[in-house]
């Protein structure tokens, strides 16, 4: 079996309303959907990471650059060809986008290698512990309005995503330390006491900052700060984490292995949140689950984008081991944007329907159980959706 072609269908429409998160606000949505095609007629999908205008700069490196590394391999050949393309690109970028576009061609490989065995990719990784999964919903995004118009809407929003059904909610900070605290009070009033909230600041703070708002959701009892201070500041991440009761959690812009590595060494994270879009596909976050259940820091994956890294993060949660083991161990989440994603859910011939299952189901959502990712994009919507740049 051989690779013939490798395709990058990036995809973006203009959102109904403006969005933000505390680096910036955003009016259009973009997906990066890769398609491998071999000489036996099976087709394998994966998504790469990277919104905008990075999306073509991925798209550029997966077919312009990558392809032609692995043409005529056989894509059955995950591993050999993850080091090919790893170690030819090693001199040009260890993080950010090569790695983000090689995440996408992994991905698609063990689509085709579940195709081909006619297994689902959590049997391929070796079965699933768990057949559903629970979601988080998160939302309360930041707007160009007042503080008191954002305090209003996200106790509103976060009372909403709870009567949907969703296990926790999550919400985003960035005006300010002080506003963002006021914030985080009003999303405890929203959800009441005795319901998970997670508060993701997306690297916006320094240590002291972060330390002010760290304390205050102590008080509350939110569940995890997330992305408190930038990635690379490992010192900070260790200091907030020895010095807060609340769960320090990140992880979602590190890469493969050696970066993950150095993240775990530091010792600033109580929960990891590998992103396997980016850090380098299935191939390596395997490795980098490895990595962090050896710390003993649990994982709850970052999960953005489209149908494709919905389904591909279902089976990775089925297949991810307790850590530790029990009778009843705290189990992973689906990490799910209750904002409207037209790319997760009219991508599919067959949609996923998540909210209709949280909502029906208790908060649960079953694993697919088709071979490979038990999704197929629909080419139509491939088409109508194309987005040139
Ligand atoms: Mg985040």
């Amino acid at each position: 079996m051989r690779i013939t072609a490798i395709r990058s269908h990036v995809l973006q429409t203009d959102m109904p309303e403006e969005l933000g998160y505390s680096q910036q606000y955003y009016a259009r949505r973009t997906a990066h959907i890769v398609e491998v095609q071999t000489d036996e007629g099976i087709t394998g999908w994966g998504e790469c990471f990277g919104p905008g205008t990075v999306a073509l700069a991925n798209k550029t490196i997966v077919e312009k650059v990558i392809q032609p590394m692995v043409l005529g391999d056989d894509p059955l050949d995950r591993d050999v060809i993850w080091h090919k393309v790893y170690n030819l690109l090693r001199d040009h970028g260890q993080k950010g986008m090569p790695i983000q576009a090689l995440s996408g061609v992994d991905i698609a490989l063990w689509d085709i290698a579940g195709k081909v065995t006619g297994l689902p990719l959590h049997k391929l990784i070796g079965g699933a512990h768990r057949t559903r999964v629970q979601a988080y919903g998160y939302g309360m995004m930041l707007k160009r309005e007042s503080t008191a118009a954002h305090l209003a809407r996200f106790a509103d929003e976060a009372a909403a995503i709870r009567d949907m059904g969703f296990a926790a909610t999550k919400m985003k900070v960035g005006l300010g330390a002080r506003e963002d605290v006021k914030l985080c009070e009003a999303v405890r009033r929203g959800v009441g006491e005795g319901f998970d909230f997670m508060v993701d600041a997306n690297h916006c703070y320094t240590t002291s900052d972060a330390f002010f708002v760290g304390r205050a959701l102590e008080e509350l009892g939110a569940y995890w700060f997330e992305e408190p201070v930038a990635p690379e500041d490992l010192d900070g991440y260790r200091a907030l984490r020895a010095g807060l009761k609340v769960n320090i959690s990140g992880g979602e812009a590190e890469f493969t292995r050696w970066g993950w590595r150095r993240l775990l060494e530091a010792q600033g994270l109580d929960i990891a949140q590998p992103e396997v879009c980016a850090l380098g596909g299935i191939t390596e976050y395997l490795r980098v689950l490895a990595l962090c259940h050896a710390h003993f820091v649990p994982v709850v994956n970052h999960v953005w984008g489209s149908a494709v890294a919905v389904a591909t993060n279902l089976h990775l949660l089925a297949a991810m081991p307790p850590m530790p083991g029990g009778l009843f161990p705290r189990e992973p989440w689906l990490e799910f944007d209750t904002t409207l994603n037209i790319f997760r859910d009219s991508l599919l011939t067959e949609p996923l329907d998540i909210q209709g299952q949280v909502a029906r189901n208790g908060g649960w959502i079953a694993v697919p159980d088709g071979p490979g990712l038990g999704v197929e994009p629909d080419r139509a919507f491939l088409s109508a959706y194309a987005f040139a740049g």
